[in-house]
């Protein structure tokens, strides 16, 4: 079997780096699910698709044209890498992952990035869902209050000022929106190893996901 390690967690956990970073050591494939599920909000924003239209969703997900060359994702040729990356398009993209049909569409798309030698991937239902047969499950979180902090240092790197109270407000937000779904929540899979990162750096929790699948 192809080996596969996935790395499920809340927003702003630092999954997608830490699943980016062992993917580098091992060699192996990347997928960011997550970035998916953006590519298909931003493509539905750009088209005036309302958030509760799941057919159309569903077939945007089933059609659209996109890529993960040079560490940029791009759509129809274009980079949208930084499109993708705004909080509006994570915000519509939460809103509109619930629905079976869009779910249902993206899961072959997600399950093809599964190629020899191997494949780290992040997201929220890598683990129980799109990969059930994972050699090492993780799910990885932090804090609200640390990945609040995380996410504003990161803004205020790209000369952005967040605001502590209202990062927490919107951290807080997407966990439940994430979490109360009924296909597919947020929650630790029962066959996941948790990964608390509140105080661990990005190279000890990367440390933490090779040692165990070395395990
Ligand atoms: O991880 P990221 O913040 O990029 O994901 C954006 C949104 O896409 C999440 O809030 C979640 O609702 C959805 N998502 C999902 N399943 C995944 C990855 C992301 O439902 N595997």
């Amino acid at each position: 079997a192809i080996p596969i390690i996935t790395i499920d967690g809340p927003s702003a956990s630092g999954k997608g780096t830490v699943a980016y970073l062992a993917a580098q050591k091992l060699g192996f494939h990347y997928l960011d699910s997550g970035a998916l599920y953006r590519l298909v909000a931003l493509r539905a924003l750009q088209d005036n698709i309302d958030a509760s239209d799941e057919m159309q969703l569903a077939e945007i997900a089933g059609k659209i044209n996109f890529s993960f060359e040079n560490s940029l994702v791009w759509l129809d040729g274009q980079n949208v890498d930084s499109a993708i990356r705004a909080e509006s398009c994570g915000e519509f993209a939460s809103r509109i992952a619930h629905f079976p049909a869009l779910r249902a569409a993206l899961l072959q798309r997600q399950r093809d990035f599964c190629r020899l030698p191997g494949l780290v991937t992040d997201g929220r239902d890598m683990g129980s869902v799109v990969f059930p047969d994972a050699a090492l499950k993780i799910y990885l979180t932090a804090s609200v209050e640390e990945r609040a902090n995380r996410r504003y240092k990161q803004l205020k790197e790209k000369g952005i000022n967040a605001s502590m109270p209202n990062l927490l407000q919107m951290l807080r937000e997407r966990d439940q929106r994430d979490s109360d779904r009924a296909l597919s929540p947020l929650k630790q899979h029962i066959d996941a190893q948790l990964l608390d990162t509140s105080s661990l750096s990005i190279d000890e929790a990367v440390k933490q996901v090779l040692d165990s699948y070395a395990a």
